[in-house]
């Protein structure tokens, strides 16, 4: 469990006190969240939260940043190492701001752009109407076939008759691999920029275990704290010397104002701890999680999208497996002590907000040491309480399970031998 805090406000103090109650009480399987060593904690709650810093390193509009420069470029040199790239833009506050400064980096407001539909796993800022992509872009969408899968030779078709200026590829709801060397084929035949948004994988890239696109995207851009388990925020990165020029620009002034340096920091730490042999070993058994996990809801019967995970995560139709909704499915779960996220299904007719799916992910579990022994029990406990729905004693049962489980694998503070 992380260290108790202590404030002088008691609201807040009580609030996040409370909140680090119910990280430790909770099964967390947000496919998209993690817990961070006490190491990034640290960096991200220092004195570097009081620096301003507008500008890039040795180029700065402020005085006073000597310490804080060479800390955003450790950072930009890890970031190169871990995705072997040349050039690391290491300022974006979220993946989304990111993403518009990429946006605005390669296309004019008006052009079109090639996206993964949000149903089929995709993200909003990918082009969905309501966010800025779909808004000051034209964006046109490919979607996943009846199998759940990308269809290589369909996105073709696709790209020729759109003929985007931007294709992207890399999704939030995604468990198949994602063929990088496809996309770029495809991109050179419609002559688009090829765009890779890794945020989910890119701890499973660095590690070796899904492909990179480093040798084929002209851009790459990952949020920093999902597999990877550093803090909130992102980076993007290029090959291009051109396009690195134009992605600073976009960052700052583009999109951002000055750097957040504790974050910058933080997502520093996190890049050491990537590089570390241990972390490898962390997502190998992120992987073999999702699958003894996924395998297990597969032999009772359960409909997986897609048919299996090949990553960190997978989609279970709720609605065909247990005549739920996504929302009903996580209401079920939360009073469990077990958090999921509801997530729309290839060609659902149900709304975002109700959906007919649950996306389940083993990142963060695997932080705290489950392993597929962990895994197993832990489909068995919910296939059953999604089963039964109405089954209060039952529930209750599963609930002393969960707690079995979250007391016995603690949250951990430190990922690393000190
Ligand atoms: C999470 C995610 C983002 C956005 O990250 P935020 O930091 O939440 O803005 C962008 N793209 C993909 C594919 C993601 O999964």
């Amino acid at each position: 469990m992380y260290k108790k805090i202590s404030l002088v406000d008691k609201d807040i103090e009580e609030l996040i006190n409370l909140e680090n109650i119910r990280q430790e009480n909770n099964i967390e399987l947000i496919a998209s969240e993690n817990y961070v060593s006490e190491d990034v904690l640290k960096a991200a709650g220092s004195c570097l939260t009081n620096k301003y810093g507008e500008g890039y390193p040795n180029k700065r509009y402020y005085g006073g940043c000597e310490n804080v420069d060479k800390i955003e470029i450790i950072a930009q040199e890890r970031a190169c190492q871990l995705f072997k790239m040349k050039y690391a833009n290491v300022q974006p506050y979220s993946g989304s701001v990111a993403n518009a400064a990429i946006f605005m980096s390669l296309l004019n407001p008006g052009d079109k752009v090639l996206g993964l539909a949000l149903d089929s796993g995709g993200h909003l800022s990918h082009g969905y109407k309501i966010s800025f992509s779909g808004k000051f872009y034209n964006s046109y969408s490919y979607s996943v076939n009846e199998n759940g899968i990308l269809d290589y030779d369909q996105i073709l078709k696709i790209a020729m008759e759109v003929k985007p200026k931007m294709i992207i590829c890399g999704y939030s709801a995604y468990s198949q691999i994602v063929e990088f060397d496809k996309f770029k084929n495809i991109a050179d035949k419609v002559g688009a920029y090829l765009f890779a948004d890794i945020s989910h994988i890119s701890g499973l890239i660095i590690a070796g275990i899904h492909p990179s696109p480093s040798k084929y995207a002209d851009v790459v851009m990952t949020t920093t704290h999902k597999t990877l388990r550093g803090t909130r925020g992102a980076i993007i990165m290029t090959n291009n010397e051109d396009i690195a020029k134009k992605i600073d620009k976009c960052v700052f002034p583009g999109y951002q104002g000055g750097p957040l340096f504790h974050q910058i920091a933080a997502k520093a730490v996190s890049f050491y701890e990537a590089l570390q042999p241990e972390f490898v070993e962390y997502q190998k058994q992120i992987v073999n999680n999702a699958n003894a996990f996924c395998n297990r809801f597969i032999e009772k019967g359960v409909k997986v999208i897609s048919g299996l995970t090949k990553n960190h995560l997978f989609i279970i139709d709720v609605k065909t497996s247990y005549s739920l909704t996504g929302k009903e499915a996580n209401d079920i779960l939360a009073s469990l002590n077990i958090t999921v996220n509801k997530n729309t299904i290839p060609f659902d007719t149900e709304s975002p907000l109700i959906s007919s799916g649950i996306r389940l992910g083993t990142p963060a579990m695997t932080s705290r040491g489950f392993s597929e022994t962990e895994f197993i029990i832990l489909a068995d406990l919910i296939d059953k309480a999604l089963s039964n729905p109405k089954d209060i004693k039952l529930h209750e049962l599963i609930k002393k399970e969960v707690s079995k489980l979250t007391s016995s694998f603690p949250i951990k503070r430190n990922y690393l031998v000190k």
